[in-house]
């Protein structure tokens, strides 16, 4: 207790010492939640024209493509011009990177990244540097509905190491007590020691992906008994949470449940859910359109249920303009939420599921926690890939490469996969030229004909 009521004391002293960049921006995403929906939607539209005029200025991409549609940036005055532009997909990054950078950026504005690989199709990309203080003010915001500080000590329920292989691990996650769950635990499905490990940490928080969330909470309860030290809140993302987990985590941990939705490519979160379930969108962080069309059209009008595509207001270094980022859902209502905050709502929200590997000693790990390493390790050699299990004791991933993808590399793959697997299964690699579409059209990361009896 002594120790929460200091790290608050230090967070709200820390909080003061941070670069007032961040303070400035939550300022302003804590002043957004009730601003008038008109003074919200000028703001984004400003931010908007401002980003395609720097993209036709200085994106070579940018300037070819709207040259080649005959728009130009004068064109596009607000969000409902923006089915003008073409909608950018993972492939254009692949194919166009350099293209994608902007002529006036700093080599040192720069971010790395990749995407996640939970789509099975990866991508390496640049983030700008310059919005990491947005970056940071959006997640103590969505901390804040979920009614914790970054202070809250908590239990990460995710992948520990990102595609870049850095460890997810600050000071101050030690400083505040927070803590990384070895997913191996929750895998075997082994309910004393997650209990045990749970209780060592005695989270205000719980924030993880919801596949394992889904095992969490099955430990617990296989555990016969209530958790000593109960959490405040859970907050999930990456994956869509199916109303078995949603009960499953209810019944175990008896919180509240929220949700981040975004992904890496992006600046800062897209939107998270209020205390009543609905998802409101980050107006200063993101354009959020629903269009028709299926996976990979370049062309999408407006509709009210569909594929997303995304515009990130924040990245001048490489703009995502209408970025299909291969999630789907509906425009929300015109209605005001209960929770009384005036910005805006996304409808139904369509994201990416999980599968679980299972392998004969009954351990089920899902696919999202793998294909992570398949786009750290390979990603560039790469263009698809899918992980399919017909039996217990052999999984195998097909990939389709981009050039040569040797004996070697296939065995430097299914090595590190085998690995993360914790030595379970024996992985085969296949390469392939192409992976058929299901028939709605889209590729799964997963296929598995097991019982997956979640
Ligand atoms: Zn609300």
């Amino acid at each position: 207790m002594l120790r929460t009521v200091l790290m608050h004391g230090l967070f709200a002293l820390g909080s003061r010492l941070v670069r007032s960049q961040v303070r400035r921006e939550l300022a302003i995403l804590e002043w957004a939640e009730r601003a008038d929906p008109e003074e919200l939607r000028a703001r984004q539209e400003a931010r908007l024209r401002t980003l395609i005029r720097w993209s036709y200025d200085t994106v070579p991409y940018y300037r070819r493509v709207m040259d080649q549609t005959g728009v130009s940036p004068g064109d596009i005055r607000g969000i409902d011009d923006l089915p003008l532009m073409p909608v950018l997909l993972r492939r254009d990054i692949r194919t166009h990177l350099d293209a994608l950078v902007s002529e006036r950026v700093s080599k040192g504005d720069l971010l790395r990244r990749a995407s996640s690989g939970t789509t099975g199709a990866p991508v390496w990309f640049y983030r700008d540097r310059r919005a990491l203080p947005f970056e940071r003010a959006s997640l103590w915001h969505d901390l804040g509905w979920a009614g914790v500080t970054a202070a809250a000590p908590t239990l990460f329920v995710r992948r520990q190491v990102d595609n870049e292989g850095r460890r997810k691990w600050t000071r101050w996650n030690w400083l505040v007590g927070s803590a990384f769950l070895p997913p191996e635990l929750l895998y075997a499905l082994a309910p004393g020691p997650v209990v045990e490990a749970v209780e060592r940490v005695a989270p205000a928080l719980i924030y993880g992906y919801p596949s394992l969330l889904h095992l969490l909470a099955r430990a617990v309860l296989l555990s016969g008994r209530p958790l000593r030290a109960r959490p405040r809140c859970v907050l999930y993302d990456a994956e869509q949470m199916g109303d078995d987990t949603r009960d499953l985590v209810r019944q175990a941990l008896g919180t509240p449940i929220f949700s981040r939705y975004g992904a890496r490519e992006f600046s800062a979160g897209v939107a998270h859910t209020c205390e009543y379930g609905r998802w409101h969108l980050n107006t200063e962080g993101c354009v959020v359109e629903i269009v028709t069309g299926g996976p990979g059209e370049a062309r999408g009008a407006p509709a009210s249920k569909g594929r997303l595509v995304i515009t990130d207001l924040r990245n001048h270094a490489m703009p995502f303009v209408r970025y299909e980022i291969g999630d789907a859902g509906a425009a929300g209502g015109e209605e005001l939420c209960p929770c009384r905050r005036t910005l805006p709502l996304l409808g139904g929200l369509e994201g990416r599921d999980w599968e679980w590997i299972v392998t004969a000693s009954g351990f089920r790990i899902p696919a999202t926690m793998i294909a992570p390493m398949i786009v750290g390790l390979h990603g560039d050699l790469l263009w698809e890939y899918q992980f399919r299990q017909d039996r217990v004791e052999e999984l195998e991933v097909v990939v389709v490469p981009i050039s040569d993808y040797g004996e070697n590399r296939q065995e430097e793959l299914s090595r590190h996969l085998e690995a993360a697997l914790v030595g379970q299964i024996t992985v085969r690699v296949t390469p392939v030229g192409h992976i058929p579409r299901e028939p709605s059209g889209k590729r799964p990361v997963m296929k598995s004909t097991l019982h997956q009896g979640r």
